[in-house]
């Protein structure tokens, strides 16, 4: 077994044991061997005024439902067809000829990451034992949001800024277009999506003010918790 799916299914196995809820809902929600899309976990209107209902409209119901529409039609007739959805990225990360599954399977669980790493009543400061994981990672919860958002507005054109854990120890990465950290042997904790797609409407070109917006208003620490706990 190489290394990338030791770690891959050490991770599935340590996540179903640990935190069942949160994986169905990483993994999109299967039925038969579709993927389907999983509901949002707040209304469309839910991230106002910080992120409009006409953005979570069109990103949810036109992007994140074409990702899941598209990596269907795809992995049919192929050995990918049936995969769980993690298993399908990993096995399909760097090889050329199924490019179209990884992009659009990558994109399912990077949206439903994403959806998840926000919440009404996100922002603020996080739970101690978070503050402490960002203390020894960072030096300080303002180191942190600085990395961050040095991440968000350096990925040049589209792709996503992470919170993730490198072996047990917090990193922030960039990941360019649909690229994934599971595809990486890195643990995914917390996302913002930086394709245009996902602040233009709100924020025209500002991307760095949607980046604060989403620091300070709308980030999940309690998402970001339980990635932490469940390591
Ligand atoms: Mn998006």
């Amino acid at each position: 077994m190489k290394r990338r799916e030791f770690l891959s299914c050490a991770i599935t196995a340590g996540a179903i044991m640990m935190m069942p809820a949160i994986w169905s809902g990483c993994q999109g929600s299967r039925k038969g061997k579709d993927i389907t899309l999983p509901n949002l976990p707040y209304p469309e209107d839910a991230l106002e005024p910080y992120i409009s209902s006409r953005t979570i409209g069109f990103h949810y119901g036109k992007h994140h439902k074409g990702y899941v529409d598209k990596v269907n039609r795809f992995m049919k007739g192929t050995r990918f067809s049936g995969m769980p959805l993690e298993e399908m990225i990993v096995k399909s990360a760097g090889n050329a000829d199924f490019s179209s599954v990884f992009n659009n399977a990558a994109q399912v669980f990077n949206h439903t990451f994403y959806w998840n790493s926000m919440s009404p009543d996100g922002g603020g400061t996080p739970p101690q034992t978070v503050a402490e994981k960002i203390d020894d990672a960072f030096g300080g919860i303002d180191a942190f949001k600085k990395a961050f958002i040095n991440a968000g507005t350096g990925q040049f054109g589209s792709g996503w800024a992470w919170l993730v854990l490198r072996e047990d120890k917090l990193e922030v990465v960039a990941t360019a277009n649909a690229d994934t950290p599971i595809a990486h042997g890195l643990k995914p904790v917390m996302v913002i999506d930086v394709w245009e797609h996902a602040y233009y409407l709100d924020y025209q070109n500002k991307r760095k003010d949607y980046v604060e917006a989403f620091l300070e208003n709308l980030i999940n620490w309690a998402f970001v918790e339980k990635n932490l706990v469940a390591m």
